[in-house]
C-alpha cells in the first residue's frame, strides 16, 4: 500500500513556501545520497543497478514507479495523467555514466571535494531530482500540470540518447507534454536552452587487401580513408551556426606485411543547426566518393567503401525571451546568482528538436575533471540547485 497524498488546504504560494522551507535544508542529504547513488556502478547499456536503487526510494516515498521496456523508471506527481490531455511537465535526469564494467568506482571524500568517477554527471542531477519530488510531496503541492520525472538510460555517447529517445518515441502522448527539463552535471548559473546537435558517422572502405611486395599497387582502403580525412581537414567549417568535424577514432588492417582488406574512420560532427550536419554529411560522402576514385585508378580490383550513422542528436533551440527561460532565469536570479544562456548536448535535445520547450540545468556545486576517473564535486551552496528547479518547476507547472 503506498501513502495517500492528502489534498492541501494551502494556496498555492504557501505550498511553494513549504516545500522551499523543507528543501532548504535538504544540502546535506542531498550530498549523502549523490554520493550513494554515484556508488552504484551505471555502465552503459547496464544502469540496471542504479535503475533499481532509484525505484525503491521512489516507492519508498510513495511515487509508485514504474520501468519501461528500456529501462528508464518513471515517477508521476502528484499522479499520472493523460498526457495528450493534461500536458506535463518532465523532468529527466540520466542514469548511466561513461565508465564501462571495468572502472573501479571509488568515491572518496577530500574536506568539501567529494573524487571519483560519475560523482556529479549524473550523480548529482539524479539526488536532485529525487529532492525536488519529495519536497513537492511534503508540500503536498496542487500544480495544474502534472510532473513527470524519469530517470533516463542511455544519455552517454553510444547510448546516444536511447533513454529519452524512446520515452518520447513516436506516437508517444508524452510529445504534448507542456515543457522538459533535463538535470545534467553541476553549476547553478547556467541554462541550456540551445540543443547542440550531432551527427556520428563511421565510414568503412574494403578491398581484397594482399601481401605488401607482391600485390603492391593494389587499392588500399587505408589510403583511400586517408586521403577523405586530408579532404576533411581542408574543409571550411561555419563559426555560425558553429559547426566542427573530429576524426576522433581511426584503425584497420590485420598485419604489417599486409595490404589491409578494410580501414575504417570515426567522425563526429557537431553543429548548432541541423542543417549544417546534414550538410557535412554529404560533403563526408563526395569526399569519400572522390577519396575511392583515386584509389581506384590504380586498377585492376576497386574498394567499397559504407557510411554508418553511429550517433544522432538532433540540435534545437529555444528563444531566450520563451517564458521557459525566463523563468529559469529568475530562479537563477532569485539565488543571487546571475544566469548565462549555454549549448550543449544533453537529454533535451531530443524534446527541443520535437518542438517541446526544453532547457538543461546543472544540480548546484561546483566540478571538474567530467568524464575521467578523477571527477570531482565541490558541494559549495547546498540545496541552492534543487531550490532553483523548484522554482522554475513553480512557474511552468503552475503552483
Ligand atoms: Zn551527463
Amino acid at each position: 500500500m503506498s501513502p495517500v497524498q492528502e489534498p492541501s488546504s494551502a494556496s498555492g504560494s504557501e505550498q511553494l513556501d513549504i516545500a522551499r522551507a523543507w528543501l532548504g535544508d535538504q544540502g546535506e542529504a542531498i550530498i549523502a545520497e549523490q554520493v550513494e547513488l554515484a556508488r552504484i556502478p551505471a555502465p552503459p547499456f547496464d544502469e540496471s543497478a542504479r535503475a533499481e536503487a532509484i525505484a525503491v526510494k521512489l516507492a519508498a516515498l510513495g511515487a509508485e514507479p514504474d520501468s519501461d521496456e528500456l529501462g528508464n523508471i518513471l515517477a508521476w506527481f502528484p499522479r499520472r495523467v493523460d498526457p495528450a490531455g493534461q500536458k506535463p511537465v518532465i523532468i529527466s535526469a540520466h542514469l548511466d555514466t561513461v565508465f564501462g564494467p571495468d572502472t573501479p568506482i571509488e568515491i572518496r571524500r577530500e574536506g568539501h571535494v567529494w573524487r571519483g568517477p560519475g560523482i556529479t554527471d549524473n550523480a548529482r542531477g539524479l539526488a536532485v531530482a529525487l529532492a525536488v519530488l519529495r519536497s513537492l510531496r511534503h508540500a503536498a503541492v496542487t500544480p495544474g500540470h502534472s510532473a513527470l520525472f524519469a530517470f533516463t538510460v542511455g544519455e552517454e555517447g553510444r547510448g546516444d540518447l536511447r533513454g529519452v529517445k524512446h520515452l518520447l518515441r513516436n506516437g508517444s502522448p508524452l510529445r504534448q507534454a507542456t515543457a522538459f527539463i533535463a538535470l545534467d552535471g553541476s553549476g547553478l548559473s547556467r541554462i541550456i536552452h540551445h540543443a547542440l546537435g550531432s551527427r556520428r558517422l563511421r565510414v568503412t572502405a574494403a578491398g581484397p587487401g594482399g601481401h605488401s611486395w607482391t600485390d603492391w599497387g593494389r587499392p588500399n582502403p587505408a589510403n583511400a580513408i586517408g586521403n577523405l580525412i586530408h579532404r576533411l581537414s581542408e574543409l571550411d567549417l561555419p563559426q555560425d551556426p558553429r559547426t566542427t568535424l573530429t576524426v576522433a577514432r581511426l584503425g584497420g588492417g590485420t598485419s604489417i606485411n599486409a595490404i589491409p582488406a578494410e580501414s575504417w574512420v570515426e567522425l563526429d560532427v557537431r553543429s548548432e543547426a541541423n542543417e549544417m550536419l546534414r550538410t557535412l554529411e554529404s560533403q563526408v560522402r563526395e569526399a569519400l566518393a572522390a577519396s575511392l576514385a583515386a584509389e581506384d585508378a590504380r586498377g585492376p580490383v576497386t574498394l567499397t567503401a559504407e557510411v554508418e550513422l553511429i550517433g544522432e542528436r538532433p540540435a534545437g533551440k529555444l528563444p531566450v525571451d520563451h517564458p521557459l527561460v525566463q523563468a529559469a532565469e529568475s530562479a537563477t536570479r532569485a539565488l543571487g546568482v546571475e544566469p548565462e544562456h549555454a549549448v550543449s548536448s544533453t537529454d533535451a535535445n531530443v524534446p527541443q528538436a520535437l518542438g517541446i520547450p526544453s532547457i538543461a540545468l546543472g544540480g548546484g556545486g561546483r566540478s571538474g575533471d567530467t568524464h575521467t576517473i578523477h571527477e570531482w564535486f565541490e558541494d559549495i551552496d547546498g540545496a541552492a540547485g534543487a531550490l532553483r528547479l523548484l522554482d522554475i518547476l513553480a512557474a511552468v507547472a503552475r503552483f
